[in-house]
């Protein structure tokens, strides 16, 4: 059998073991160190001017972080996009207070002005403010945050850009991550570039991501003993894990060409098949890394094959494929929470499937999948 197709895998480059050598060379194994430092500079760099970034141990921690700087806590409302991994609304919970969900609209499949409005007036009719807003861009596209912004600051409400997907994506030419008042990265294996698991926290001052930085290393007082007057966290990266980021850095902007190239190869193929549509940005204001190609499959115009059917054929070809995101308000732990939309992120998650996109798939790789496509169509 050949070998698996993966959807999104690690790349390695080959420069990430001389900064994790030096760490072990100077014997900085320990948490923190010079990689630790390098690494939050060169996102720091990357993310442009005004940006303070805190390396944190994954991207659910760095949501969990944001929310408790947002000043979250226990009863709270916090209004979240349905359509996302379950990490983007986890910590809504860890904190005590309830997530509510909105929709999508069909341009980005992130957040919906308009049901996040609806939401907004709603929420402050029954007589709470929610506290903050937390916004995905989803498989790399940008959310439209001309509007998702605009809307954050006519009610006065804190936003966080959940950019887990997204680094190197940019709207208007402005990097994601740096769009709300915190954003937040991942660097878990399947994304991107990976550190093996890792998380950054993207914050607008100095200040803000010192206090995220004291929260992620236990809340420790300024005393020569260990002294606590906050409820502390573990959170912080490692200087090993943080060599490898270093190292990933140097080939970011490689890895998305990489991604992109995989998009079109998608969109060439696709643009002859009846019935399925590769996802793309909607104009020249959105440029997305293009994380995961997906597309959508609509059996009425492909002689009933579903987005099912698509998917057990590439898995009988050793190739792996995912459906979308299962909207959180479908999801069992989720429902007895609130929920503003329609049935978008719903029939996404019914039509939609995730196709293997690593910056490490080459055209022998490509050639196979194209071969299970034409089988299947
Ligand atoms: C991966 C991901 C996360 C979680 O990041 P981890 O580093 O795995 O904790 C959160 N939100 C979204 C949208 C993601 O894709």
């Amino acid at each position: 059998m050949n070998n698996k197709i993966w959807l999104s895998s690690p790349h390695m480059s080959g420069k990430e073991m001389k900064y994790v050598k030096e760490a072990f060379d100077t014997n900085w194994v320990a948490p923190l160190g010079p990689n630790v430092n390098e690494f939050e500079n060169n996102l720091q760099t990357y993310l442009g001017e005004n940006n303070y970034v805190a390396a944190l141990n994954s991207g659910t921690a760095a949501i969990h972080l944001g929310l408790l700087l947002a000043g979250v806590t226990q009863g709270d409302e916090v209004l979240c996009q349905s359509f996302t991994f379950s990490a983007s609304a986890n910590p809504i919970v860890y904190l005590g207070a309830t997530p509510v969900f909105i929709d999508s609209e069909p341009e980005t499949w992130n957040m919906c002005p308009k049901f996040l409005e609806a939401a907004i007036i709603d929420r402050l009719e029954k007589g709470k403010k929610p506290k903050a807003i937390v916004v995905v861009d989803s498989y790399g596209m940008p959310a439209k945050w001309e509007q998702l912004l605009a809307i954050a600051k006519k009610y006065n409400l804190f936003l966080m850009e959940d950019a887990a997907s997204a680094l190197g994506s940019t709207y208007k030419n402005q990097k994601c991550g740096t769009m709300g008042a915190i954003g937040v990265l991942s660097f878990n294996g399947n994304k991107i570039i990976t550190t093996s698991g890792g998380g950054a926290l993207v914050a607008k001052t100095k200040e803000i991501k010192d206090k995220a930085i004291f929260f992620a290393t236990q809340s420790r007082d300024n005393a020569p003993h260990y002294q606590h007057s906050e409820i502390g966290y573990n959170y912080r990266m490692s200087n090993i894990v943080a060599g490898i980021g270093r190292g990933q850095m140097e080939v970011l902007d490689d890895h998305i060409a990489l991604r992109r190239a995989m998009h079109d190869f998608y969109k060439s193929y696709f643009k002859d098949i009846k019935g399925v549509t590769v996802f793309t940005e909607p104009n020249t204001d959105y440029f997305s890394n293009h994380w995961l190609t997906a597309v959508l499959v609509n059996p009425k115009q492909t002689g009933g094959k579903t987005r099912e059917d698509l998917r057990l054929a590439l898995d009988a070809a050793n190739i792996e494929s995912r459906p979308l995101w299962k909207p959180m308000h479908l999801q069992p732990v989720f429902a007895n929470d609130p929920y503003y939309g329609g049935t978008l992120s719903e029939s996404l998650f019914q039509n939609g499937l995730c196709l293997p996109s690593g910056s490490n798939l080459d055209n022998s790789h490509r050639t196979r999948i194209k071969l299970a496509l034409d089988n299947f169509f």
